[in-house]
C-alpha cells in the first residue's frame, strides 16, 4: 500500500511532534512515522515523570555544539515564553523547581496530551510501530516499511539520539545522514554518571547515597550543583553537566567545599590542632560520613599552617580520572550528531540535500541539564515545520 503526503517526519518525540503540528497548521498533509507503540515515550519519563519542559533562562551558551552559534536562530524564533504560552492555553499547572527549570505539577502526560491534541487539530497522521527498511529518493522521498510505502517531497529526521536504547533509541538519523553523504560529529553519551576507577570506587562507593554541593570542572567548564555518590561512581546534576564536556584524556576537578574556608578557623583558634578538631570542622561543611572518609584517606601531612593550607587546597581541587561513564544506557542525551555545518540554521534543511531536514537531538546541539534539551527540540521542530 502506498501513502502519499506533503511531508514525512520520522520519529514522534518532542521535535517530531512540534514539527508536525507546525507544518500541519500551515495546511501541509503530514505523516509522523514512529517505530514504538506510542509517541513521546521520552517525554513521559522525562524530569522524573514531571517533564522539565523548558528553562526560563535559556541562552545559546547552555548548548554544546561544534558550532556554538548554530542554535541561536531557531532558539530566538521559538522561545521558552512561546512554549509556556501553549502550556497555559491548555491550563497545565506547572512550577519553577530551581534555576529557571519549569516542571509539570501533575505529570509529563499533560505535555504529551497537549501535543497530541495539537496534532489532532493540525490533522497530523500518526503511524505507530513502523519498521523502516529503506529510504530512497527519486523525485519524492520514499520510505519503505514492512507492509507499506510512504512518499513525500520532504522528509524530516526526528529520530533522536542513542540514549536509552531500551525505550527505542535507534541510529536511524545518523544512518540516513551518512546515506546522503552528510557529515556527523561522533555521537557520545552526555548528561551521564561517571564510573570511578577501581581505587576510588573501593574507597568511596560504600558511601552510595551521600550527596553534597560541589563545583565540578572539566575542559574549561564548571558547574556548581549537587554531586551524588553511587554504587559505581558519581552522579548528581554537577557531575551530569560536566560529563557532557568530559574528555577521557583529561581529569575532572571537584571543589568539595566551594567558596568555603575550612582551616582558617582552626589556624586562628588556640584549640589544639588534632584529627578530632579537623574532623569536627569538616563535618560542619560536608556530610559526616564523607567528611570522616575524606580525612581517613587524605590525612594532613602535618599540623603547621602551611601543611593545613596545603591540605585545604586538595579539598578544593580533588582530581579524579573516571574509568568511563555509564554509557548510552544511562545517558540522558547524546552529544554530537548531524554536523551543523551541513544544515541551514534557519530551517534545519540539509544544504546538500534539499527537502531533507534534521531536528531535535539527532543534530549536533546538546543542551545542559534543566529543560534546555526540550527547548531545542521545540525550537528546531518549529523552525523545520515552518519550512517544510
Ligand atoms: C530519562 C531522561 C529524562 C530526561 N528529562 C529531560 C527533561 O526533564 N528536560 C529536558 O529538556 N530534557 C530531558 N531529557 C532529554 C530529552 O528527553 C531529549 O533531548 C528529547 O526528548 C529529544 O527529543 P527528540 O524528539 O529529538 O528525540 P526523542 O524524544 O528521543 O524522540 C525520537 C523518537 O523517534 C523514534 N524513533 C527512533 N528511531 C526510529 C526509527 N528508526 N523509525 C521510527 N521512529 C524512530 C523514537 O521511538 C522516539 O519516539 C531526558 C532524557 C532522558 C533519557
Amino acid at each position: 500500500m502506498t501513502h502519499s503526503f506533503d511531508a514525512l517526519i520520522v520519529g514522534g518525540g518532542a521535535a517530531g511532534l512540534m514539527c508536525a503540528i507546525t507544518a500541519g497548521k500551515r495546511g501541509r498533509r503530514v505523516a509522523v512515522l514512529e517505530r514504538a507503540d506510542r509517541v513521546g515515550k521520552k517525554i513521559l519519563i522525562s524530569g522524573g515523570g514531571r517533564c522539565n519542559f523548558t528553562n526560563l533562562h535559556c541562552h545559546p551558551d547552555n548548548f554544546i555544539s561544534a558550532n556554538p552559534h548554530f542554535a541561536r536562530s531557531a532558539l530566538s524564533r521559538y522561545t521558552p515564553a512561546d512554549f509556556i504560552e501553549l502550556v497555559e492555553k491548555y491550563h497545565i499547572p506547572y512550577h519553577e523547581k530551581t534555576l529557571g527549570q519549569l516542571f509539570c505539577d501533575r505529570s509529563a502526560n499533560d505535555i504529551l496530551a497537549m501535543l497530541l491534541e495539537e496534532c489532532r487539530l493540525a490533522r497530523v497522521s500518526i503511524f505507530l510501530g513502523t519498521r523502516i527498511s529503506e529510504v530512497t529518493r527519486s523525485d519524492d522521498f520514499v520510505v519503505r516499511t514492512d507492509n507499506a510505502e510512504f512518499r513525500a517531497p520532504v522528509l524530516a529526521a526526528a529520530s533522536g539520539g542513542l540514549s536509552i536504547p531500551k525505550i527505542g533509541a535507534t541510529s536511524f538519523g545518523y544512518d540516513l545522514a551518512r546515506q546522503f553523504g552528510i557529515k556527523i560529529q561522533e555521537p557520545r553519551p552526555g548528561l551521564v554518571p561517571f564510573v570511578l576507577n577501581g581505587k576510588d570506587r573501593s574507597e568511596l562507593c560504600d558511601l552510595a547515597g551521600v550527596s553534597m554541593e560541589v563545583t565540578a570542572a572539566s575542559d574549561g567548564q564548571q558547574f556548581r550543583e549537587k554531586m551524588l555518590i553511587t554504587h559505581r561512581g558519581l552522579s548528581g546534576p554537577a557531575i551530569l553537566q560536566v560529563s557532557s564536556y568530559w574528555n577521557p584524556t583529561r581529569p575532572v576537578k571537584i571543589d568539595l567545599a566551594p567558596e568555603r574556608e575550612i582551616v582558617a578557623e582552626l589556624l586562628q583558634q588556640k584549640t589544639p590542632r588534632t584529627v578530632q578538631s579537623l574532623r569536627s570542622r569538616v563535618r560542619e561543611l560536608l556530610p559526616n560520613r564523607f567528611a570522616d572518609r575524606w580525612i581517613e584517606l587524605h590525612p594532613p601531612s602535618g599540623w603547621t599552617n602551611s601543611a593545613l593550607e596545603d591540605w585545604e587546597k586538595e579539598v578544593h581541587a580533588w582530581v579524579i580520572a573516571p574509568a568511563g561513564t555509564e554509557g548510552f544506557d544511562k545517558a540522558e542525551v547524546t552529544v554530537g550528531g548531524v554536523d551543523t555545518d551541513e544544515l541551514s540554521a534557519k530551517t534545519m534543511e540539509a544544504r546538500r540535500v534539499p527537502g531533507l531536514f534534521f531536528i531535535g537531538e539527532v543534530v549536533d546541539v546538546t543542551g545542559h541539564l534543566g529543560g534546555y534539551n526540550f527547548q531545542w527540540a521545540w525550537a528546531s521542530g518549529r523552525a523545520a515545520g515552518e519550512a517544510l
